[in-house]
């Protein structure tokens, strides 16, 4: 045997064989999930129509370790671990004291972090006799993504893709045609809440919002047929922590520990699955680490939001969960990282900053786009746009280490890589890309539209 085959053998041990659950360590537990109807709790019958009954097992589990089941884990040996970096280039093209760790999610099949989860969800539907999956996507990368885990489970999956999208990332398209989905563009005529939105404005471009209401409409209609979140939700962020967990031990092989962990957020599963490992080691061991989520300017959840029950689609189909929200009609401006356009943010990453285990911060998309070509020069990647807000994070940071002259040890999640998102790379190098702010207006309207809750 090789010696390279013997280091496979030993790295493909090293995949985690439970993922861990922050809900097990909170200091506070979470608001419940409402009814939109009742403003009760919601139970698991509620939420049978849409989800298999693991997830929803996994959504209100308070239990720290939950196994993840071996065929799970067979499909992962694909691509994990996954690999951890020194950015050592980087480190001296800043000229900084810093030591830069980056955790590469781009190595998997569809180049991102969301296959992490989309063969949980997949295995565990095809588990209790599911045959089709219905989706939302934006930029494409989660619809790739499932598209991908369906093919290996033998699911039909629909996805619902925002229509400015669809037409802006025809390759995003093609590689989930390639894997066998369907992608229709949203709003679409399909379903009654496409209808209605394509009666008041048939040109729309459609949005997140819009395109889960498609999703979740067509899998409450169909036995056979559930519905498939790729980020927000407690089970989501719970199948991301293999990142975490991975780089935990990542950084110990290194011998060190990180002052900075770093994650740029949409709807928070990325950052949640590297961030929630360390939140437990700050909550259960005093751990002495800082942990930031990296929004978009144009789209300040955290930053600018309140946190309140909110609808998580603009049809108001979904349950009520209590969230960072801008409002489940704001419309953020335009702009390239299409992951991060979501007017929500998850429950517990909301809690988490809520109860100051977690800070937030937020970047205009110039500043990102910079940060994200000084990387790809130094270090050869090509961060996605939505990865590019973490890399700028994280160069922010080494260079405050360097005014400091202090030296910290900064981890950062590198979700993605850009190969699919080179029409904005391209805007970038033309000059033509600006930074657009939100409408305050209109965000004050939304936020005004919160629905009334009892339970508050
Ligand atoms: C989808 C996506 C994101 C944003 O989603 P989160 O749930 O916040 O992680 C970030 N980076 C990449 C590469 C993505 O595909």
């Amino acid at each position: 045997m090789s010696d390279e085959t013997v280091k496979y053998l030993l790295s493909e041990d090293r995949i985690p064989k439970a993922w861990y659950n922050v809900q097990a360590d909170l200091p506070v537990p979470m608001a419940p999930v409402l009814h939109p109807g009742t403003g009760q709790p919601v139970g698991p019958d509620d939420l049978a129509p849409l989800f298999p009954m693991a997830c929803i097992g996994q959504e209100v589990s308070t239990e720290r370790d939950i196994e993840i089941p071996e065929p799970v884990r067979q499909v992962y040996r694909q691509w994990r671990p996954a690999p951890l970096y020194r950015a050592r280039r980087l480190e001296e093209a800043l000229d900084t004291p810093a030591h830069i760790y980056y955790k590469y999610e781009g190595v998997s099949p569809s180049g991102s972090h969301k296959p992490n989860t989309a063969v949980a969800q997949a295995f565990y539907n095809a588990n209790e006799g599911v045959k089709k999956l219905t989706t939302e996507t934006g930029a494409g990368q989660w619809g790739s993504s499932l598209a991908y885990a369906g093919s290996i489970f033998g699911l039909e999956v629909d996805v619902y893709m925002v229509k400015v999208s669809y037409h802006q990332k025809p390759y995003r398209r093609a590689l989930m045609e390639a894997y066998g989905a369907r992608c229709v563009p949203s709003p679409s005529t399909e379903t009654a809440s496409g209808r209605a939105i394509l009666e008041q404005d048939p040109d729309s471009n459609g949005s997140l919002g819009i395109a889960i209401s498609e999703a979740v409409e067509l899998a409450a209609q169909r036995d056979d047929t559930k519905y498939s979140l790729g980020s927000v939700l407690n089970h989501v962020l719970l199948h991301q922590t293999v990142i975490g967990i991975e780089a935990i031990e990542q950084m110990e092989m290194a011998g060190e520990q990180p002052d900075v962990v770093i994650g740029c957020a949409g709807g928070g599963s990325n950052f949640g699955g590297l961030a929630f490992p360390f939140v437990g080691k700050k909550i259960r061991e005093g751990m002495d680490v800082r942990i930031v989520a990296v929004e978009p300017a144009a789209c300040p959840t955290l930053t600018r939001g309140t946190f309140a029950y909110d609808f998580g689609d603009t049809a108001h189909l979904t349950p009520l969960v209590k969230m960072h929200t801008l409002g489940s009609s704001f419309m953020p401006p335009g702009f390239h990282a299409g992951g991060l356009r979501y007017h929500g943010m998850s429950p517990i990453v909301s809690h988490l900053l809520d109860q100051g285990l977690i800070e937030a911060v937020s970047h205009h998309q110039t500043g990102c786009f910079e940060a994200g070509a000084t990387f790809a020069r130094a270090e050869g990647i090509i961060p996605a746009p939505e990865s590019t807000h973490a890399v700028k994070e994280a160069v922010d940071e080494a260079l405050r280490c360097k005014a400091e002259g202090v030296q910290r040890n900064i981890l950062f999640n590198l979700s993605g890589h850009g190969h699919f998102d080179m029409a904005a790379y391209t805007e970038f190098f033309g000059g033509n890309l600006e930074d657009r702010d939100y409408d305050a207006k209109a965000l004050e309207t939304a936020l005004q539209g919160l629905p009334p809750v009892a339970a508050e």
